[in-house]
């Protein structure tokens, strides 16, 4: 038997033909499993969706409750069996709810990772290896000169800018789902405890991440407050936000950008960035490979990224490995369409963090 029996790429997503079923698929199928709610993995229109409670929550909250047909919730460490497959969830570390799937059938066990990192995040539940044949990884930073530096050491910067400049307002970007409740999260652990205004883009989800016990502080709409509140305080806004029309209402702002991506001195230049923060919800180079090898796997598979580095070190370090070339899965910013700017309260319905 080959791995490819038990799972397998195709033009919607990777399909399990022995359950029928696909993980993160682009298109509407009538059984999904959802890793995780950035629209890029998870798409309205399916039969059944398979999610974390959390994944299935945001995913309602960000596309309406009819979705789906139908959905069940999925808890990490539970099992299911899907037409003899058994399928158990396990954390990814990535955002709120983000799931692993492992899947095994007949002595073959294949991990689908989705977006995963291994950093520090108070915002969910730990990364976990999980020991398995075949390991499918995203290789967003799959280079070796992606290296984050500690998320903290980055929110340090941001406290320090505060400082420096205490009328001006901060106004970060952020993408909604993940990433701002994340930097909200370090500014938290880091002692900051001034509010912080959102843009109404992060209203619900950052509601949502407080409802499920992730201690964010208090939050008050950026729409509501008075220019002078602005001077020395935090704004958290989609990344589109901070360069349009919507940025104007703050008086000679610094514009941080929260991402992985921050390392390359051109984006932050291209972007108008004045401080960049490398925070990513992205596995670096060494996490992907810390990542792979405490999987124990003999193969490993690349969805999307950088994929040729990646799978020139796994050959290089003896296992069988190839790249899935898969598409329509994005990245924290160029690749991802642009989240709309607008202050709706409707949840923007694209990003990928
Ligand atoms: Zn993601």
């Amino acid at each position: 038997m080959r791995p490819e029996d038990l799972l397998r790429p195709s033009p919607r997503g990777l399909y399990c033909p022995v359950g029928d079923f696909y993980i993160d698929p682009t298109r509407a199928v009538p059984r999904a499993l959802i890793t995780h709610a950035h629209s890029d993995h998870a798409r309205p229109g399916h039969g059944e969706v398979l999610a974390t409670r959390e994944t299935l929550d945001l995913m309602a909250l960000r596309m309406g409750p009819s979705h789906a047909g139908a959905t069940q919730a999925i808890g990490y460490g539970e099992s299911l069996d899907i037409g003899g497959v058994r399928v158990t969830a396990h954390p990814a570390g990535h955002v709120l709810g983000s799931a692993q799937f492992a899947l095994t059938w007949h002595g073959c066990s294949i991990v689908a990772s989705g977006d995963y990192k291994d950093a520090y995040d108070p915002t969910c539940t730990p990364f976990v290896p999980v020991r398995c044949d075949v390991f499918i990884s995203e290789a967003t930073f799959g280079l070796p000169v992606f290296r984050h530096p500690l998320a903290a050491d980055e929110t340090a910067k941001l406290l320090n800018s505060l400082q420096v400049f205490p009328e001006r307002a901060h106004l970060v970007g952020a993408y909604s789902l993940g990433k701002a409740q994340r930097v909200m999260a370090l500014l938290r652990a880091a002692g900051y405890d001034a509010p912080i205004y959102v843009h109404g883009a992060l209203a619900a989800i950052s509601a949502y991440y407080a409802e499920r016990g992730i201690a964010l502080g208090e939050i008050r709409p950026a729409a509501d407050a008075p220019k002078a509140a602005f001077a020395g305080a935090v704004v958290i806004a989609p990344p589109a936000a901070i360069t349009d029309l919507w940025s104007r209402r703050f008086p000679d702002p610094v514009t941080a950008f929260a991402s992985g991506w921050m390392r390359v001195r051109a984006r932050a230049r291209q972007r108008g960035v004045e401080l960049p923060l490398v925070i990513s919800d992205h596995a670096d180079w060494d996490g992907l490979i810390a990542a792979t090898r405490a999987t124990g796997c003999t193969e490993l598979w690349v969805t999307h990224g950088a994929e040729d580095a990646l799978v020139h070190w796994a050959g290089a370090a003896g296992l069988g490995a190839r790249p899935l070339h898969m598409v329509g899965y994005g990245d924290e910013d160029a690749e991802a369409p642009p989240e709309p700017a607008s202050e709706a309260p409707a949840v923007p319905p694209e990003d990928a963090a």
